[in-house]
């Protein structure tokens, strides 16, 4: 276990310590769902409402199902509401490295998949959004070399991409990708599910799940199917699916208004372990060194400790280049599959789960949460002849 961050230990902005407490969450929460109190009945039970269990939720309800979500704590309060708001097209791997190791055409077909799912997140919330575009920037000649081999595989493929040179450094521009608040987007979603029918319940922890039914310490909710859409410590809730997830932590932190640097696009460098945005306002929401710290990272903890928030403060004064104080540090639990998809399994019977999705959970957690919700009610996916190859 790491040892939880004191905000004495840095110079943040003094006005704003509040303890692992993500950027996004600026926003006044306009609505909020009743823990459950007394039992329930539905068609699915929907365990975890983030990104994927919202999502899954929808196209329960597009299904005609009747739908009843719980979360532990609130809605978005786990990665899908504390990340760092990239929505990229592709796998965890670039897409080059994707195709070595999927095949080529499941690569490509993914690949489109994650560009429409970006559109349609575009425009279910639209006022989440902004399509910038994001840069791949190399942090060494060998990283330069490798986004010429995934530049050469995009264009093979017809993807939008291009070489880039400028203030952040050397190495490759996606138009297609886009940048959201996906604290807002979770809420966003979990407002239109209820108006739509949904039953959603907050500070509703599942705590043993099975045979029919998800108990609660408020009440058991008795349905035909029940979906996990838990991304970190789903192995936890879990443990039949131990071996093909773990779980990390990434953590991040945010800064006052920035005026002395400019980026218009989002960032992702070293191979993606470092990474930040500039939001409209002139925060600088940075995250990452994760790879620097692997060993203490592999943890269920998800506070914000010292060693990971000074190594990314390093980054963002000696590379990014900002020097106004932080403001928010905080951090979040996903899971990593063993594997460059993520998993989508029945691990008990009536039981589904999915998750680990390589801390790239926005996009393709979206395309999880539709796809096992179809699988779930019909039996069946086109998703599924894709993913599962
Ligand atoms: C710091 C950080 C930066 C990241 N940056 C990016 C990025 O820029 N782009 C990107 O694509 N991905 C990013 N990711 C990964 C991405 O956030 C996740 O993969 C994605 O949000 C997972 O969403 P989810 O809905 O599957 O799971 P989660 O967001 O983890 O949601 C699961 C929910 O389940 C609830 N839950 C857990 N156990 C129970 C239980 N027993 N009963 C009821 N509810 C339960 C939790 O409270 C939680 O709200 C980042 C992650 C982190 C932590």
């Amino acid at each position: 276990m790491d040892s939880p961050t004191s905000s004495d230990s840095f110079k943040d902005a003094p006005s704003t310590r509040i303890p692992n407490t993500p950027a996004w969450g600026d926003g006044v929460v306009a609505e909020s769902f009743p823990a459950l109190a007394g039992d329930a009945e539905a068609d699915v039970c929907v365990v975890g409402l983030g990104g994927s269990g919202l999502s899954c939720i929808h196209e329960l309800l597009r299904l005609g199902q009747k739908v009843v979500g719980v979360d532990a704590g609130i809605v978005g309060g786990g990665a899908a509401g504390r990340n760092g708001g990239f929505l990229l097209g592709g796998t965890a791997e670039f897409h080059h490295k994707a195709i070595a190791g999927l095949g080529h055409a499941r690569a490509r077909e993914i690949y489109q998949l994650t560009l429409d799912e970006i559109g349609r997140i575009s425009a279910d919330t639209a006022a989440t959004v902004r399509r910038v575009g994001s840069l791949r920037i190399a942090a060494s000649d060998a990283e330069e070399r490798d986004c010429d081999l995934e530049l050469k595989a995009m264009l093979a493929d017809g993807f939008p991409a291009e070489p880039y040179k400028g203030q952040e450094g050397t190495g490759l521009y996606f138009p297609s990708d886009a940048v959201f608040n996906p604290l807002e987007r979770c809420r966003m979603l979990a407002h239109n599910a209820a108006g739509d029918g949904a039953e959603l319940h907050e500070q509703t922890r599942a705590i043993s799940i099975g045979d029919g039914k998800v108990n609660t310490l408020g009440g058991k909710i008795r349905c035909k199917h029940i979906i996990v859409a838990v991304d970190g410590k789903l192995e936890i809730l879990l443990p039949e699916i131990a071996g093909r997830v773990r779980t990390a932590r990434l953590q991040m932190l945010s800064t006052i208004p920035a005026p002395e640097v400019d980026y218009p696009y989002p960032v992702y460098r070293r191979w993606g372990f470092d990474y930040w945005q500039q939001l409209p306002d002139g925060r600088v929401v940075i995250g990452g060194c994760r790879d620097r710290f692997e060993a203490s990272e592999w943890t269920t903890d998800s506070e914000p400790t010292d060693q990971v928030q000074e190594c990314i403060e390093s980054v963002l004064r000696s590379v990014v280049g900002v020097q106004q104080p932080v403001a928010r540090r905080w951090a979040a639990s996903v899971a990593y599959s063993n594997s460059i998809l993520p998993v989508l399994e029945q691990p008990r019977p009536g039981v589904w789960a999915i998750g680990g999705y390589n801390g790239t959970g926005n996009v393709i957690g979206a395309i999880y949460g539709r796809m096992v919700a179809q699988i779930a009610v019909t039996g069946e996916s086109e998703l599924r002849a894709v993913f599962e190859g």
